[in-house]
């Protein structure tokens, strides 16, 4: 500093004086003091540590605190500090989001007014900086808005039936990069993040801070063609992000997409749809923008409001829900050994709708551990007849991936047989092909509860999707389900014959027997017979049906 900006001893004291005056008035705030003359400022102890500012005596302050303050707030900050040294306003009086010495931004409310000397001369810029922290609405480490902040903005979307575009981003692979360079590092590579898509955004977007490494991106202008680029460009960027901290990084993102047109739901429905494009783009998409299109279907109704129904019955008593019963007979002599319990919802306004409509889109959605909560305790007081009739009736539950990730899942099975008196050895639980996506630890740990009680495993879908192979390699499994795609051409392609064997050899390796689906006539049935399955299921043999056929189908079938 030249000694031209330097205090003078009297100055200084002055400044220290009037400094000592406004601590008096501001107990439990930041104050701060600036000498307009020579633009040297005195600014509190505690807000020099908090926010990491040079020192107590700061020459050029308004700068040095402006690049503390959130790039969206900065202009308005600006505005306001020019109409007091202006002489437009008296003083200012406003909040905006600051950085502190961690990185984190919270949010400030600011008050200062200039005073004059006893000449009446503009002298002092004086005041104080309420911390204020993080707002519920906002998050603190982006200074975006959080996922609450989405929620109100949503609600008042829907209220005024705006459509718009929805998109949910997210970096790939965030918890490993947490894991090998820690969380600091992390919270620093989101904030990044943040600014790059804050930078690519539109004037016309609205930026959220999600959760994790989670954004969402809401505009009523943009176009489908606008984000798609966006998102391109975006992931451009992260494949070539370059340093941080000295660590080269090269990242990847997923995202998922909602057109938001015709609707009259709630929010939640919407964000289950946002979630399942996001997780089809993360899962198996290798990251391509997927869109949830919210199209007309036949009754004129847009997918998303028949989401939102669906929602609605599972909250008011399950209405509509009920579960029918396809046989799973044995492969020598085609009697019934159990069923399995599929689950079916049925509406006026939408006739029949099949599971593989709604069961992708709501497994990830809060209510479904509630759904499958029913589910399981419905297919068990029910199977009490079946297993009356046969104590070694097997009855089989699909559980999906939002059942396994909650932690009580194994509690939850407990209860329900408890309950219902039905034996462990009774049920069997498929695991369906969206569960083995799960942490494979977590899918170890709760098959391995459940077999030590003595309830069967059985793996749902096997060949389809990814890592069958690999699942079966780490968990032990009572049962393997060979899905219908190997079996619905085996008349006319030899090389789905060796497909069948090879997993049923491959079964063998693991202790598990074979049951194979989707068998629809007799041939089908009679090539597939040699290969050592153990169970069938099929049109052949019965479609899935209601309780009160189901019971008498047993009858039929075990006495022909
Ligand atoms: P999945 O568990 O693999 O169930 C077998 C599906 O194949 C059923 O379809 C069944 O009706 C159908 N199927 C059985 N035999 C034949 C056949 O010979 N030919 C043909 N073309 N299809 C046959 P559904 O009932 O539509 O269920 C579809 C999927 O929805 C199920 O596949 C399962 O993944 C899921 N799902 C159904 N109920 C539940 C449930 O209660 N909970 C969960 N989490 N998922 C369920
Ligand atoms: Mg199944
Ligand atoms: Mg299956």
């Amino acid at each position: 500093m030249d000694d031209s900006k330097r205090l003078t001893e009297k100055e200084k004291a002055k400044l220290d004086n009037l400094f000592k005056a406004l601590s008096i008035v501001g107990a439990g705030k930041y104050i701060f003091l600036c000498d307009l003359k020579k633009n040297v400022s005195r600014w509190s102890k505690t807000a020099v540590n908090y926010f990491a500012l040079p020192g107590e005596y700061m020459y050029d302050a308004g700068n040095i605190w402006e690049q503390h303050i959130h790039p969206d707030d900065r202009e308005k900050y600006h505005d306001s500090i020019e109409k007091v040294f202006s002489g437009v306003n008296a003083g200012h009086d406003m909040q905006y989001r600051a950085q502190n010495a961690e990185g984190r931004y919270v949010i400030c409310s600011c008050r200062g007014m200039v005073l004059s000397d006893e000449d009446g001369n503009d002298r002092y810029f004086g005041g104080s900086i309420t911390n204020i922290g993080g707002s519920d609405l906002q998050d603190p480490l982006t200074g975006l808005r959080n996922q609450y902040g989405l929620f109100d903005d949503l609600k008042l979307i829907l209220q005024k039936e705006q459509p718009c575009l929805i998109m949910m981003v997210g970096i790939n692979s965030f918890s490993q990069i947490n894991n090998i360079y820690g969380y600091e590092f992390g919270d620093r590579l989101i904030m990044e993040v943040g600014a790059r898509l804050r930078d690519l955004s539109s004037e016309t977007c609205q930026l959220y801070h999600f959760d994790g490494s989670r954004f969402v991106v809401v505009s009523d202008k943009s176009s489908v063609d606008c984000f798609t680029k966006g998102y391109a460009k975006f992931t451009d960027d992260l494949a070539n992000f370059g340093q941080m901290d000295g660590k080269r990084l090269s990242l990847s993102a997923s995202a998922g997409m909602l057109i938001l047109n015709f609707f009259g739901g709630d929010v939640q429905s919407l964000l289950s749809c946002l979630n399942y494009s996001f997780d089809e783009s993360k899962r198996r998409r290798n990251g391509d923008l997927v869109i949830f299109d919210n199209k007309l279907d036949g009754n004129k109704k847009a997918t998303l409001d028949k989401i939102a129904t669906i929602r609605s019955c599972i909250t008011q008593n399950f209405a509509g829900f009920s579960l029918n019963y396809q046989p799973v007979v044995n492969a020598e002599d085609e009697r019934i050994v159990g069923a399995e319990a599929l689950l079916r919802w049925q509406n006026d306004e939408y006739g029949m709708v099949p599971p593989n409509d709604f069961i992708p889109v709501l497994e990830r959605d809060n209510l479904f551990p509630k759904l499958g909560r029913w589910i399981l305790r419905q297919a068990l007081t029910d199977a009490k007849e079946f297993i009356r009739r046969d104590p070694n009736f097997v009855i089989n539950v699909n559980a999906s991936y939002s059942q396994f990730e909650k932690s009580n899942f194994v509690a939850d099975v407990v209860e329900a047989l408890k309950e219902t008196g039905v034996l462990p050895k009774n049920l069997c639980i498929e695991i369906t092909e969206r569960c083995r996506l799960l942490d494979l630890e977590q899918l170890k740990q709760i098959t391995r509860d459940l077999r030590a009680m003595g309830v069967r495993i059985a793996m749902d879908d096997f060949g389809t999707g990814f890592s069958s192979i690999n699942t079966l390699r780490h968990i032990n499994v009572d049962v393997v389900k060979i899905d219908r795609e190997f079996i619905k051409n085996i008349e006319a392609d030899r090389r789905d014959c060796g497909l069948v064997r090879i997993i049923t050899e491959l079964s063998s390796v693991f202790g598990a027997k074979v049951c194979v689906e989707g068998i629809e006539n007799e041939r089908t049935a009679e090539i597939i017979r040699p290969y050592g399955v153990f169970s069938m299921q099929g049109y052949l043999f019965s479609k899935p049906v209601c309780f009160k056929d189901f019971c008498a189908l047993n009858v039929q079938l075990n006495q022909k």
